[in-house]
């Protein structure tokens, strides 16, 4: 072998080792591969958040930002809030007497197969749907049964396209008493309810808007009967368009608040 071809063969082997190290994924870019997986479906907890018009919405108060007298930087908030408001999970004792509060529910009751029921052209030209149950049959015809403890998902389109604009999310900008005759929006049906608590085996249902009733539900039927039967419910979730029909698996973790009623709560999904 003479120099020449001695310094090709280094230059080979320097231009090949490069490209090896360039093209193989270090950790850091598997674990971004796999992040890609994740879906949020949180919104943001601040002071636009949407709160039921009667309920204490979230605050955040600044108790110290920025450096302290001896030269360090300290930051640190307060908050309150109502525990229904944002993106948040409803326990049994909502509104069913002696039901389980959100401390009492075990954590693997929070998973489960996330069944998306697509009603937002229903929804776009009547703000006050009802999911049916044909809307659930018609899932079932393309997708198949639903599965065992599946969170069952209404999605409306109207938290998912406008929140948090108050106005057309709930119908009223208005706070207080005076906002309740004006509230206007999508919800589940009683008999969709009553259906699936029967004739399947679901962990809970969820929707984009602020409750799993209607707007105009002077009742909660919705809240009562799934309450009665021991089961969850999560308002406000976001991000609904970009979950599949099917084949994801939805993740809660509520804020552990002992005796909540309910509590904001991270909802994710791992997507198929
Ligand atoms: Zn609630």
């Amino acid at each position: 072998m003479n120099r020449f071809s001695k310094k090709s063969a280094l230059v080979f082997f320097l231009v090949a080792m490069a490209t090896f190290l360039v093209s193989r994924p270090n950790n850091h870019e598997q674990e971004r591969e796999e992040g890609k997986q994740f879906l949020d479906m949180t919104y943001p907890f601040d002071e636009t958040s949407i709160y039921w018009p009667t309920a204490k919405p979230f605050m955040l108060t600044k108790v110290a930002w920025g450096k302290s007298e001896a030269g360090w930087w300290y930051a640190s908030n307060e908050f309150s809030a109502s525990e229904h408001g944002g993106t948040h999970a409803d326990a049994p004792i909502h509104f069913a007497e002696n039901g389980r509060t959100i401390d009492q529910i075990p954590l693997e009751e929070w998973m489960g197969p996330a069944v998306k029921i697509n009603v937002t052209r229903r929804c776009a030209g009547n703000r006050d749907y009802l999911l049916s149950v044909e809307d659930i049959e018609a899932w079932e015809k393309e997708y198949g049964k639903i599965p065992l403890d599946a969170w069952v998902i209404m999605y409306t389109g109207i938290g998912t396209a406008y929140y948090p604009d108050r106005k057309k999310v709930l119908g009223t900008d208005k706070t207080s008493q005076e906002a309740l005759p004006e509230l206007s929006f999508p919800g589940f049906s009683q008999r969709a309810v009553e259906f699936l608590l029967r004739e399947r085996d679901i962990r809970g249902i969820a929707i984009d808007t602020p409750s799993i009733d209607p707007g105009n539900s002077k009742d909660f039927r919705a809240h009562r009967i799934l309450m009665a039967a021991d089961k969850l419910a999560l308002e406000n979730i976001a991000n609904l368009d970009k979950l599949p029909e099917a084949g994801a698996t939805l993740f809660v973790i509520p804020m552990l608040i002992k005796n909540g009623t309910g509590a904001p709560a991270r909802v994710f999904a791992i997507l198929p």
